[in-house]
């Protein structure tokens, strides 16, 4: 098994690079059964959904459009609890079909806070991809209508996830050792 360090901490292999990219393809495999005819607005959450939202948008065969927004609430590897939105959304979301597009749902604070803005703009439909879940940390209850891995509450990096700005670049997910 593979260590890397990140900054002072070490992290071991968890999910494969070939495992992530099979998941992916069936995740757009099912959005593109369940949205055949549609042209759903796809919400990517940066900075850490970056490269899954990339991977996933390319095995879209329906329709679709995508933008970009900022929202963060971790500092290092704690919850920061606050919520901050850096880069604003521009779409007007009425009567579109939404998906947001998430790295990783942890406590849920995040999408819970944004969720009821953009319910505020009254989207036809509000559904969220998230690649990892943590289902033992959840706090603010979500329904998530397609996730890519259930996963044990330790910290992870790569594929986009960071630690502390590192670690984004790695092709494949690693775990807390
Ligand atoms: P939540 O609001 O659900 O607690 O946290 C969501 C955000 O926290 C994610 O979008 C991600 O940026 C960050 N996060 C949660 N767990 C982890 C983790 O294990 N590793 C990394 N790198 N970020 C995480």
């Amino acid at each position: 098994m593979a260590i890397v360090k990140v900054h002072d901490k070490s992290f071991e292999t968890f999910i494969s690079e070939e495992t992530i990219q099979q998941r992916v393809k069936e995740l757009a495999g099912m959005i593109n059964k369940d949205y055949a005819g549609e042209r759903p607005l796809f919400i990517a959450i940066l900075n850490g959904s970056f490269m899954f939202a990339a991977d996933l948008f390319k095995h879209l065969t329906i329709e679709a459009d995508i933008c970009f927004i900022k929202l963060a609430s971790y500092k290092g590897m704690k919850s920061s609890g606050k919520v901050v939105t850096s880069i604003g959304l521009e779409e007007d979301l009425f009567g579109k079909q939404v998906i947001i597009v998430e790295d990783i749902v942890d406590t849920g604070k995040t999408l819970h806070n944004f969720l009821p803005k953009l319910m505020h703009q009254q989207p036809k439909s509000l559904k969220i991809v998230a690649l990892l879940h943590k289902p033992e940390a959840i706090e603010y209850p979500l329904e998530l209508s397609y996730v890519g891995f259930e996963i044990p509450n330790k910290f992870v990096v790569g594929y986009g996830l960071d630690y502390d700005g590192l670690g984004r670049n790695f092709k494949e997910i690693y775990q807390l050792v």
